[in-house]
């Protein structure tokens, strides 16, 4: 399967600012100039030169040995997974899913995908705020698209665009004027939720209901929904398997620790409900060959030791998202071979990503595992 991350940053779309861009451009230009002075030192290195100038810009652009830096991206959460199959399967909404869909669009004209699944993990505005903006809601000939996902995922949607009830209601046009009747996708919807057991007997709800216990077969793939922990928010997790694969998909997962007791909103329970998701993650991470994980915080900043950019020095307990710590730590438990953390901070700008990536490769060397940051528009084959 190929997994390829379309949004990794958290919580609010962040471009990179004037001065990151200038930055870039600056640092891309010295190598160049550094190198270009090097080899007019000698009649060898003014030869290549003048070689290499012989072609085209494009050419000239891919043969200097100048190696870009890594853009880490600003839209929020979106991952494609295309199987051998040639399935499609998309996590999460946000912003990312412009760029997915048109990318489908493209492919589409040599496959004849007509069906897509689609699996969202919660309901905050950042894992569906780009689907009214996605190609694919809105191609021709249309697409079937399903929606799996926790109820609140699958109401906050149709509240929006009343794709599965049909009934359009006041808060339907609260962002923009986009409802069901625009888009000529047809959706249908399937809740995720625990049934223990019990035979599901009809919620009156537009969607069916699946058991969180059993897996979801797309095709030979299979996707197994758990439980994570953000807050007071239902949020699910889900493990894909795909000839004999596995990709982990975990965002917006906080592990509590029991001293946070007693703080705004957080007791006991909340602190077991969160121990027990990070149990289970543990469980579902074993020998995942690629796992994406919420690393927005670093511990300091978790407890308001440190702020974070232009965002200043304050507990960010309980709002439901992780710490980079915490993954280092998953990743030596669990035999993950490749880990990508990612919901990046909207505060975290282009300089501190490349000092925490730089940071990560260290960490990296010579481990029989990799650790780095997510990167819009990054592939990882499988
Ligand atoms: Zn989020
Ligand atoms: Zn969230």
């Amino acid at each position: 399967m190929r997994v390829t991350f379309w949004g990794t940053r958290g919580s609010c779309p962040a471009i990179p600012a004037a001065w990151e861009v200038r930055g870039y451009a600056e640092g891309v230009s010295a190598a160049t100039i550094a190198y270009v002075r090097e080899r007019l030192q000698t009649e060898t290195g003014l030869n290549e030169l003048r070689e290499l100038l012989q072609g085209t810009p494009e050419e000239i652009e891919s043969e200097l040995p100048i190696s870009h830096p890594p853009i880490f991206g600003g839209e929020t959460t979106c991952v494609e997974i295309e199987t051998s199959e040639g399935n499609v399967i998309i996590l999460d909404c946000g912003s990312g899913i412009r760029n997915c869909a048109a990318e489908i669009l493209q492919r589409r004209r040599e496959t004849k995908l007509s069906e897509i699944s689609v699996f969202g993990t919660h309901a905050h505005l950042d894992h569906r705020n780009g689907l009214s903006f996605a190609g694919i809601c809105f191609a021709n000939p249309p697409f079937d698209i399903q929606v799996f996902g926790c109820s609140g995922f699958l109401k906050a949607l149709d509240s929006r665009f009343a794709m599965f009830s049909h009934t359009v209601s006041e808060s339907t046009y609260s962002d923009d004027p986009i409802d069901y009747t625009a888009m000529s996708a047809s959706f249908s919807g399937v809740e995720i939720r625990a049934l223990d057991g019990e035979e599901e007997l009809g919620t009156g709800a537009p969607w069916q209901v699946q058991d969180i216990a059993a897996p979801i077969m797309i095709g030979s793939t299979a996707v197994r929904p758990f439980k994570s922990y953000h807050g007071s928010t239902e949020c699910l997790g889900y493990r894909i398997e795909h000839g004999g694969k596995s990709f982990l998909f975990s965002t917006d997962h906080e592990k509590l620790s029991p001293e946070s007791i007693g703080l705004p909103n957080l007791g006991s329970d909340e602190v077991t409900e969160s121990l027990q998701a990070e149990q289970k993650l543990i469980e579902m991470c074993q020998g995942a060959d690629l796992a994406y994980f919420d690393g927005q915080y670093f511990r300091e900043e978790y407890y308001g030791h440190q702020g974070i950019g232009s965002s200043p020095a304050m507990s960010r307990v309980g709002w439901g998202h992780g710490c980079v710590e915490d993954i280092l730590e998953r990743v030596s438990q669990t035999g993950i071979n490749h880990a990508l953390i990612g919901h990046h901070d909207p505060e975290r700008n282009w300089p501190a990503q490349m000092a925490m990536a730089e940071q990560l490769q260290k960490l990296s060397a010579g481990k029989d595992f990799q650790i780095e940051l997510a990167r819009d528009g990054q592939t990882v084959t499988l």
